[in-house]
């Protein structure tokens, strides 16, 4: 079953007849200078000026006012609700389909995850679902919202930009005006995607980048908080590097902060994989183009960008038809040693989510049913 289709996957991708993992690092650039500098110096930790450049790149690519490195994406997302003011107690409404982290990151501070349906032309949250939830769950009070039937504060909305895609910013913005409720973009997944010209994960009040192994530049393991407020932005660099103030030799804190900083080691590989981003996102947009066209007669739906919107196809999915179907696929490929990969078992499902207040979940259960994850990394030949 499906020779055809995984020998023109091969060709026309220009696979050649290697194993091709889902999404591998490549380090094609001055990784190796400036990992050796970190060496040679001695500043691999905590001081050093990778993580200054990196955070300066990142404001450049991304046009956020401020970037700020952190340890991972979970430990950025987890800091971006903290200063959005979650709070022990509150809800946190998101998307069930996510990587669990997502969910993670509004537990680890005691509040819960609430979650609303997706849309199926961008995968990510829909502000059609998250008006019938406020509109069904929730009541204005003062100046915010709160769950009517146990009183805990909606404190934030978290839209993921899955796979890369952006979500309909626009329309959730002035949903979350109206209920005043302060958006949180997850967009771990999003570097180099925008919305209408606006970089994901700078058109809520705050944003998380994550550049974890499988994403689509790395540091080994890392993450990034962007913010337009500089204030916000000031605070998040002072709690994610334990609130110190600054003096020659005095260790004085003024809050119990957080050891959330990035290694200047991981920096210095992230600022060589930066300064290839524009070549990275070329290839994968290729990618993406190709597996549009061998997609384009069958009945099965390559997932593409919205227009106004730019992905960056760090992912690239297609919908089959159905569950068993998509088992099919599934199990050929990984056999033909082209790896790819279901959706992630919808955040709900899972046994520490099951308990949580949400909408109808319809579309987010439908595409997690049907979705495949293809290899999209940037080895493999097209250039
Ligand atoms: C990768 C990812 C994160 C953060 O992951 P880390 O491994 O902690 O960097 C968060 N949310 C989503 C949706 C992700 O894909």
């Amino acid at each position: 079953m499906f020779e055809d289709l995984l020998a023109e996957i091969r060709q026309k991708q220009h696979f050649g007849d290697q194993f091709i993992p889902l999404h591998a690092p490549v380090f094609h650039g001055k990784e190796k200078q400036y990992l050796l500098d970190t060496i040679d110096s001695t500043f691999v930790s905590s001081v050093g000026e990778y993580v200054n450049r990196m955070e300066k790149m990142l404001q450049e690519i991304t046009g956020a006012k401020k970037a700020v490195l952190c340890v991972n994406g979970t430990s950025a997302l987890e800091m971006c609700l903290r200063l959005a003011g979650t709070k022990p107690g509150d809800i946190v409404l998101t998307q069930s389909l996510s990587f669990v982290a997502t969910a993670n990151a509004i537990a680890h501070i005691g509040a819960t995850p609430a979650f609303a349906d997706i849309e199926r032309s961008t995968l990510g949250l829909s502000p059609h679902a998250v008006q019938a939830f406020f509109e069904s769950f929730c009541i204005k009070k003062g100046h915010g919202t709160f769950l009517k039937e146990s009183g805990q504060k909606i404190s934030a909305c978290v839209p993921m930009h899955s796979f890369g895609l952006s979500c309909r910013m626009n329309e959730l913005q002035e949903i979350c005006k109206e209920w005043n409720v302060p958006i949180v973009e997850d967009a771990a997944e999003a570097l180099g995607s925008s919305y209408k010209g606006q970089h994901c994960g700078t058109m809520g009040l705050l944003g998380a980048l994550s550049f974890n192994g499988n994403k689509t530049v790395t540091t080994g393991g890392g993450g990034a908080i962007l913010t337009n407020d500089e204030k916000i932005g000031d605070l998040a660099k002072h709690l994610t590097t334990t609130a110190k103030l600054p003096h020659r030799w005095e260790y004085f804190h003024d809050y119990a902060g957080w050891n959330f900083r990035m290694p200047n080691v991981n920096a210095a590989l992230g600022c060589a994989q930066l300064e290839q981003l524009p070549q990275i996102l070329n290839i994968k947009r290729k990618r993406a183009e190709i597996y549009d066209h061998i997609f384009m007669n069958s009945p099965w739906e390559f997932v593409t960008e919205l227009p106004d919107t730019l992905s960056n196809y760090w992912l690239c999915a297609v919908l089959t038809q159905n569950k068993t179907e998509r088992d099919n696929f599934l199990a050929a490929s990984n056999d033909a040693k082209l790896m790819t990969r279901p959706a992630w078992a919808p955040l709900h499902t899972l046994p520490m989510y099951t308990d949580t207040p949400k909408g109808s979940l319809d579309i987010t259960v439908d595409i997690a049913n049907r979705l495949v994850n293809l290899p999209s990394g940037v080895e493999g030949g097209i250039s």
